[in-house]
Order: structure tokens, then sequence, then C-alpha cells
């Protein structure tokens, strides 16, 4: 029989507070590392710890041009912005996996930051927002915000966007740890309406959700150009399969999803 009754011994003491899981964090604390990394007299970033919490929770993607190329994710959680660099950026592919570099929170405030970092700073290089909007948890787990804070701790992280360019169901799983604590995850797209193999997001989206803005634009310090005969702002599955990145293999006969087939070979 075990020592005490294991039913009792929690891992925290005074279970009072019960929808207040330890894992609910200040964003005071969980942005220490986002600060220690930023110089706030050069860099327009912000400091972050200011921005109410709303109802809706979160995201942003921001298309970074730093020493390489990536896609930021960020996804509101906790009052703070769980980030991930995605070097290929997202896909709406579900037979795609596309690894995803866990870094340091970020303050909510961020959700807004397009622009410059100063070169030798933190990050230096270009920002531009690609894309925004709300999410939810997408799940089982009859408690949503619950549900997003087990997820992410067990590292099976459902989501559901709803952006202007990413939308419905996706995942973050958690695959491992590196040696100087880096984790890596793996950001794949769920089979839903919204998926559509073969496809080419990032490259359909050249310009700001905010701004309309180009990299470049974004980097000579351009305001606002509107360019009203680009084609953008395709809806996703329409106008498309006529692009070079349409696959000719279409393995219909499965119906596997990256995310399906990642599970099994964890759970073995
Ligand atoms: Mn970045």
């Amino acid at each position: 029989m075990p020592k005490k009754s294991s039913q009792t011994v929690k891992r925290t003491g005074p279970k009072k507070a019960a929808s207040r899981p330890k894992s609910a964090a200040t964003a005071e604390s969980q942005l220490t590392e986002y600060r220690k990394k930023r110089d706030f007299t050069r860099t327009a970033e912000p400091r972050g710890g200011e921005a109410p919490s709303k109802q809706k929770l979160a995201f942003v993607i921001q298309k970074h041009a730093a020493s390489h190329l990536h896609y930021d994710l960020r996804l509101e959680l906790d009052g703070v912005m769980k980030s991930w660099a995605v070097p290929k950026g997202p896909s709406l592919d579900p037979t795609v996996k596309r690894l995803a570099m866990q870094v340091e929170d970020h303050p909510i405030e961020y959700n807004s930051f397009e622009g410059t970092i100063p070169k030798g700073e933190y990050g230096g290089g270009t920002v531009m927002l690609w894309d925004r909007g709300t999410y939810s948890y997408g799940g089982s787990d009859p408690h949503p915000i619950g549900g997003l804070r087990r997820g992410y701790q067990k590292g099976d992280f459902k989501f559901v966007l709803q952006g202007k360019r990413l939308r419905g169901s996706w995942v973050l799983v958690r695959t491992r740890r590196d040696e100087r604590g880096k984790t890596q995850w793996l950001l794949i797209k769920h089979r839903d309406e919204f998926a559509a193999e073969g496809s080419d997001v990032t490259a359909e989206h050249q310009t700001s959700v905010a701004t309309r803005r180009t990299m470049e634009e974004i980097a000579g310090g351009k305001s606002r150009v509107w360019h009203s005969n680009r084609t953008e702002n395709v809806e996703p599955g329409e106008g498309k399969g006529t692009g070079a990145a349409a696959k000719k293999t279409t393995t219909h006969a499965a119906p596997t999803s990256a995310y399906q087939r990642l599970m099994a070979r964890r759970s073995r």
C-alpha cells in the first residue's frame, strides 16, 4: 500500500483556489526573459505588462526577417503571448508538419508591433503583421481555458484560429527539448474545411494584414500604401490550384494527417 493516501497527495499544497491552477502565472513573471533580451531605450518593441486581458484570446503571426526569415506564431495564454518561431511558416496542408521552436513569452502589446528592430539589437530586422485575430480551444476538455493550459503542459496544444488568413483547427505538438533547453514543437493543420493540400499560404500572402505593406516598404519606413490591383486576401480554398506549389500526388486514399501519424508514434 502507498504511504499515506495517495489521493490527497497532490503536487500543490492547499488547493483552495480550484479554478486557478498554478500554471496561471502572472504576465510579470513570464516576461522576465523577454525584457532581459531587449534594450527598450533602443528598440521600439513594447516593454509589456500593461495590456488588459480581454474575453477573447488573441493570436498573431508576425513575419520576421531577422538573421533568418521566420514566422512568429503567438497565442495568448494567462496574460502573455506564448510564442513559437516557425522557420517555414504555417501550412494549410494537413500532411505537412512545420517545425516550431518555442521562444520566450511576449507581452500582449507585441500583437500590434510592425516595423523594424534596429540592427545589432535582439531580433534585429523587419517585422510584418502577417495575420491576426482570435483563437479558441480546439480539444475536448469541457473547460476551455483549463483544456488549453493542460494541452500546453502536455505538449498537445489544440486550438482553432479565427484570423484573416488562417482559420480552422490546428495543433502544436511538443517533440523535444534540446541541450540548451529550447523546446521544439511541430505545427500541424487539422483536417477541416480550411485545410488545403498542396497549398502555399505564406507565398499567397506577401503583405501586412494590417497595413498591406510589403517587407521592403516596412523596412523603408514607408507608411500605408494601398495596392488596389494586387491579388491578395484570396479566400482559403478559392482561386487556388494554378500555383506551382500545387502537388501532383493527392493521397486521398489514406485520410491520415501528419498529426495522427505523429500521435500514433508518440503513444507507442
Ligand atoms: Mn522572431
